[in-house]
């Protein structure tokens, strides 16, 4: 099993500015025969990215798409492109929340039309509802988001992986994430900052004390948690979890 971090950054000037970077989460997990290749929110520089990390995208199997924020989906067409074309047929798995896939008077739709008919299996994903990458089976969660159909994601295969996408914490979060290998936590804001619709460092800790994984990792970080220093928030939660949490850093790998 292995997770790569295309990106780690989030919000408008670090995306704008690529301070870190938004390409998404990079998956390699045994489902229970095949090895499967997921990326989860290719945002701005998914491809580019790729290709400096050695990643070939043409060996995904699935696109999974919390929701339709420009640093989630801005490259859901070329990864779609990438796991489907090239196949002799439809091919490969699209999973995501009801806003990428259906335009409305609110949002516009991440994936075109054209690049919903190239995989194999297009799941809109709601709280609770389940699909599959291969053998790997995919949970939806629910969010706190003002993209109000946001998603998270469990990938459960060889490992189970948590990831909470955008959106503040809930009283029962933690439920939709127990017994979780390693929980991913979009980290948007430091301890003692609010902001409507986001998760803050406060609000982690409360996640992590209800869902306790095995281990966590921040990730998705805005200009102040930058600012405040990931690695002083990670430490903070480990501190009063008692659970290992690491900071994300651009290009890191877990095996
Ligand atoms: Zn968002």
């Amino acid at each position: 099993m292995k997770i790569r971090f295309l990106g780690t950054g989030s919000g408008w000037g670090v995306m704008i500015r690529q301070e870190r970077g938004t390409g998404g989460i990079w998956i390699e997990m045994k489902g229970r025969n095949d090895n499967e290749k997921i990326i989860i929110d290719p945002g701005p520089g998914f491809l580019l990215r790729a290709k400096e990390y050695g990643i070939d995208p043409s060996e995904l199997t699935g696109v999974l798409i919390s929701h339709t924020h420009t640093d989630h989906s801005e490259e859901a067409n070329v990864a779609i492109e990438a796991m489907s074309l090239g196949h002799n047929g439809k091919f490969g798995s699209l999973l995501a929340g009801h806003n990428v896939l259906v335009s409305s008077d609110s949002f516009t739709q991440a994936v075109s039309e054209f690049h919903k008919n190239l995989p194999e299996h297009v799941v809109e994903m709601a709280p609770s509802s389940k699909a599959s990458v291969g053998k790997i089976e995919v949970f939806a969660t629910k969010t706190a988001h003002y993209e109000p159909k946001c998603v998270g994601f469990v990938l459960d295969g060889e490992k189970r992986i948590g990831y909470t996408a955008d959106g503040a914490y809930y009283v029962g979060m933690g439920s939709f994430f127990e017994n979780c290998d390693i929980l991913i936590i979009n980290n948007f804001l430091p301890r003692g900052l609010m902001m409507p619709g986001h998760m803050n460092t406060d609000m982690a800790a409360m996640l992590l004390a209800e869902a306790k994984p095995k281990k966590a990792v921040i990730t998705h970080f805005g200009r102040e948690i930058l600012d405040a220093g990931p690695d002083n928030e990670a430490a903070f939660l480990q501190d009063i979890t008692g659970i290992h949490v690491i900071a994300a850093e651009d290009e890191m790998e877990i095996d």
